[in-house]
C-alpha cells in the first residue's frame, strides 16, 4: 500500500522535475521524452519499484547492524539448483557453466537441507534464477515449497519450457514471483535466438500459470537486442493476453547500445507502453534511458556481498551472483568464499577464507556491476562524516 503523503493543492500537483526538464533540455532527446512518459505511467504501476535497486533500504535492521561494524547474517541468497540449461541463448552471460563439463546440479537433500539452514539463520527471501535453467533440477519446486513454508518470500527466473502446468499450479501458489524469460513473440525468433523450438510449450505454460489459482506475480522478461527489436511490441501483446501481470524490457548492462539500435528501442517501447493499463505492468529498465557504461567505483569495500550471496550449484559460495563465473581469473576476481558440500553456510559466513576473500578483493577487477548504485548509497549509509553535514 502506498504510504500517505501530506496532501499538496492542485496548483502544486503537477510535478516539478518535468516542468524544468522543459524549461532546461528544450528539444528533449527521444529517452528524455520516453523517459517522462515511463515515469509518469509507471507511478500507477501495481507492481511498482519491482527492479528499483534501492528496495534495499527495506533492509533497515540489517543495514544497520552492518553500519554498526558487526557482521549479520544476509536477508537474501541466491541459489543455483543447477548448471545444466536445455535452452542455447545467444546471449547468455552464463554459457560457459552450461557446457558439457559443467552443467552440475546440486545434490538433492543438500538443496532442501540448505534451504533449512538458510531459513534458521533468519534468511528472508531466496531467488533461484541460475547459473543455468533452475527448472532442470528435478527438487526445484520442492526448495521453493519448503522455502514458502519456512515464510520465505522465493522467486524464480526460468525460460519457462518446464514450469508444466501441474508444476505451474504449485508454483502459483508458494513463490512470490515467477518470471519467464520470452525474448520474441515470434516461435522461429525465439529458436534462433534461445536454440530451441519450444516456444509454444512456453506460451502454453506461461498461460496455465497466469491462470492458476495462487498469490503469485507472474511475468516476463525481454532481453532486446538487434535481433529481437522489431518484435518487442508484439511480444508484449502475447505476453499480455496470456494473462501475465508485467513484462519487463531490458538490454545488457555495461555495454554500450549502438545509437541506431538505442533509437529503435526507444521507439518499440514507446509503442509497448500502450499496452499498460490496470491490469499489465510495462516495466522498463533505467538503463535503457541513460544507455550508460561509464562506472567509477568510488566506494572503499564492496558493500553489497553482505547482502545477497549467491550459491553455484556446485555448492561454491560466491560474494555475489556476477561472480559467479569469475571463480579463477586471477588477483582480485575470485569471489569463492567457501562451499556448502563441505561446511554449513554459516561456518563459510564466519570463515577465514570470507575474510581473505575480502581483504583481497580489488574492485577494479570486478566486472561492470549492477550493483554500483546500492554500493554507492551503503557507502553513505555506513561512513556519512561530512564536514558540511548538516547542511542539506
Ligand atoms: S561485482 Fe559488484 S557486488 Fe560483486 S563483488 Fe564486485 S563490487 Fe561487489
Amino acid at each position: 500500500m502506498p504510504r500517505q503523503l501530506p496532501v499538496l493543492g492542485t496548483a502544486q500537483k503537477k510535478v516539478v522535475n518535468e516542468d524544468v526538464a522543459e524549461l532546461t533540455s528544450g528539444a528533449r532527446t527521444a529517452a528524455e521524452s520516453l523517459g517522462y512518459r515511463y515515469a509518469e505511467i509507471e507511478r500507477g504501476h501495481r507492481f511498482r519499484f519491482l527492479f528499483d535497486p534501492l528496495r534495499l533500504l527495506e533492509q533497515k535492521d540489517t543495514i544497520r547492524a552492518y553500519a554498526a561494524g558487526e557482521d549479520p547474517f544476509p536477508k537474501s541468497v541466491e541459489i543455483d539448483p543447477a548448471n545444466s540449461c536445455n535452452h542455447h541463448c545467444t546471449f547468455c552471460i552464463y554459457s560457459s557453466l552450461h557446457s558439457k563439463e559443467r552443467s552440475e546440479r546440486m545434490d538433492s537433500e543438500r538443496l532442501l537441507s540448505l534451504v533449512e539452514e538458510l531459513a534458521e539463520l533468519g534468511v528472508t527471501s531466496l531467488l533461484f534464477v541460475g547459473g543455468g535453467e533452475p527448472m532442470t533440477h528435478p527438487k526445484t519446486v520442492d526448495a521453493i515449497e519448503l522455502a514458502a513454508r519456512h515464510g520465505m518470500s522465493v522467486g524464480l527466473v526460468t525460460n519457462g519450457s518446464r514450469v508444466f502446468p501441474d508444476l505451474a499450479a504449485r508454483l502459483k501458489q508458494a513463490a512470490t514471483y515467477v518470471r519467464f524469460s520470452l525474448d520474441a513473440a515470434d516461435p522461429a525468433l525465439h529458436a534462433s535466438l534461445h536454440g530451441n523450438n519450444d516456444h509454444h510449450r512456453i506460451i502454453a505454460n506461461l498461460r496455465a500459470l497466469a491462470a492458476a489459482d495462487g498469490p503469485c506475480t507472474v511475468g516476463t522478461g525481454f532481453f532486446i537486442n538487434d535481433a529481437n527489436v522489431h518484435d518487442l511490441v508484439a511480444c508484449g501483446e502475447l505476453v499480455k493476453e496470456c494473462g501475465a501481470n508485467y513484462i519487463q524490457y531490458k538490454s545488457y548492462s555495461g555495454v554500450a547500445v549502438e545509437p541506431e539500435l538505442h533509437e529503435r528501442m526507444l521507439s518499440g517501447l514507446d509503442q509497448a507502453l500502450d499496452l499498460d493499463d490496470e491490469h499489465f505492468d510495462v516495466q522498463i529498465v533505467d538503463r535503457i534511458f541513460d544507455n550508460g557504461t561509464h562506472q567509477v567505483r568510488g566506494y572503499s569495500r564492496c558493500h553489497w556481498q553482505q547482502f545477497k550471496p549467491a550459491i553455484g550449484a556446485d555448492g561454491n559460495v560466491f560474494l555475489c551472483a556476477q561472480k559467479r563465473t569469475r571463480t579463477d581469473a586471477g588477483d582480485g576476481i575470485a569471489g569463492v568464499i567457501g562451499n556448502i558440500n563441505n561446511s554449513t553456510f554459516a561456518e563459510i559466513w564466519r570463515g577465514e577464507q570470507r575474510r581473505q576473500v575480502l581483504e583481497q578483493l580489488v574492485l577494479k577487477s570486478c566486472p561492470f556491476c549492477v550493483h554500483h548504485q546500492q554500493n554507492r548509497m551503503l557507502e553513505f549509509l555506513t561512513g556519512f562524516d561530512a564536514p558540511h553535514g548538516k547542511f542539506f
